[in-house]
């Protein structure tokens, strides 16, 4: 097929999960809670099940969703939106990314600029539309771009600038300088902004500040985030769009030859939890950032050296310690399981081929696992 190049099958979440499952591992890989959503959201999806929310929804989400994602943008980040014209409902951020991207860059010519090591679906969608990925280095352990190096990446060829902060993998959350030097290069270069914002409730030291909030920004910016970890429910992809009514448009226009509409009841589920009080999103800020302590605690005993994380689920170590010669992250993390019985991820699957070597120690555990979890997989590093 055309332009998926790099991009590996299976991803390497499924084949980190696929070694944990068949090796009886503890997987701190790929990125999902071992506990069920909040009781008031599951039982909002039993009851739209139970009143008949089970045919198509309408293409840009169901209503009650739609002016739940615009009351939470505005009791939050006090973002004003038109429910029915600037907020669209995806099959979760990922298709959010695809439909976005696909709507808004289409040739080799158009540049799209991402902050390495990135998500996977980054890569993907933009090999996808066939456009051109032009990544900035973030490196170990802060994770913040370089400003120079940011300014020689976006050119007038930029139509893209992918943000995602909090940043998977690393944990990082942006500096205020970094944020606006975006919104500068993308008003002088006249480039769209998309923000990935999955991980906007799990901000350590927050608040979290959506870039659309910075001056200029909101008219040229798409953001995207998701129900999946905000509600530990990374299974129902209920994700969403929200921003200028032409921009939501365009993604519209790709969005409804994916996927048409999404599953009705997880929508309404998911408006019910956007509404609760906010106690239960500082609360679970709170929950992540103990476990991500006893995580990095147990890292650190195991000989890692460990970047603070500010953020999301995720964690990156240093494991050179433990590397054999010749040996870098990836083989790493595929002989883990087994030798040790712990799945982690390696960067360098965040990483483009040429500079996959810069990530070649660095490997990202995922604290958003039961206390007991953690600690049993920081007992097994520590042992090897
Ligand atoms: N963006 C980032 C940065 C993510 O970490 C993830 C998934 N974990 C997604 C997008 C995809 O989110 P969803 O499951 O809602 O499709
Ligand atoms: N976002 C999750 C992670 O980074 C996994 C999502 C996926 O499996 N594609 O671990």
């Amino acid at each position: 097929p055309p332009g998926v190049g790099e991009v590996p099958v299976p991803t390497v979440f499924a084949e980190m999960t696929a070694l944990a499952i068949a090796t009886g591992a503890v997987n701190l890989g790929q990125g999902f809670p071992d506990e069920d959503p909040p009781a008031e959201v599951l039982a909002a999806a039993h009851e739209a099940i139970s009143a008949g929310a089970n045919q198509y929804a309408p293409g840009r989400g169901v209503p009650t969703l739609l002016s739940a994602i615009a009351d939470h943008q505005r009791r939050f980040y006090g973002i004003g939106l038109d429910p029915e014209r600037e907020v669209l409902v995806t099959a979760g951020a990922t298709e959010a990314l695809a439909a976005t991207i696909l709507a808004l860059v289409a040739s080799p010519d158009d540049e799209v600029v991402v902050f390495e090591p990135y998500y996977d679906a980054y890569a993907a969608c933009v090999a996808l539309a066939g456009a051109t990925l032009v990544p900035v280095p973030l490196r170990f352990p802060d994770f913040q771009p370089d400003l120079d190096e940011l300014a020689r990446a976006v050119t007038d060829r930029t139509r893209l600038i992918i943000v995602n902060d909090p940043h998977n993998p690393t944990g990082a959350v942006f500096s205020p300088e970094v944020r606006a030097e975006i919104v500068r290069l993308a008003e002088r270069h006249d480039a769209w902004i998309v923000t990935d914002e999955v991980y906007e409730h799990l901000v350590f030291d927050g608040p979290h500040v959506p870039i659309a909030t910075l001056p200029g920004a909101a008219e040229r910016t798409v953001s995207i985030s998701s129900g999946g970890k905000t509600f530990q429910a990374t299974g129902w992809k209920v994700g969403w769009v929200t921003g200028p009514a032409d921009l939501v448009d365009a993604v519209l226009a790709v969005k409804q030859f994916l996927t048409y509409t999404n599953a009705t009841p997880f929508q309404h589920a998911v408006a019910a939890g956007l509404r609760l009080p906010d106690d239960y999103f500082t609360g679970i800020a709170a929950t992540l950032r103990a476990k991500r302590d006893l995580l990095a605690d147990g890292l650190r005993h195991a000989g890692y050296t460990v970047s603070p994380a500010a953020g999301t689920y995720f964690t990156v170590a240093d494991a050179s310690h433990r590397l054999s010669p010749g040996q870098d992250a990836a083989d790493f993390c595929r002989a883990l399981p087994a030798r040790v019985g712990v799945a982690a991820i390696p960067l360098t699957a965040f990483a483009s081929a040429a500079h996959r070597s810069e990530y070649a120690s660095l490997v990202r555990f995922a604290a958003c696992k039961r206390v007991e979890v953690i600690a049993e997989a920081a007992a097994r590093l520590s042992r090897g």
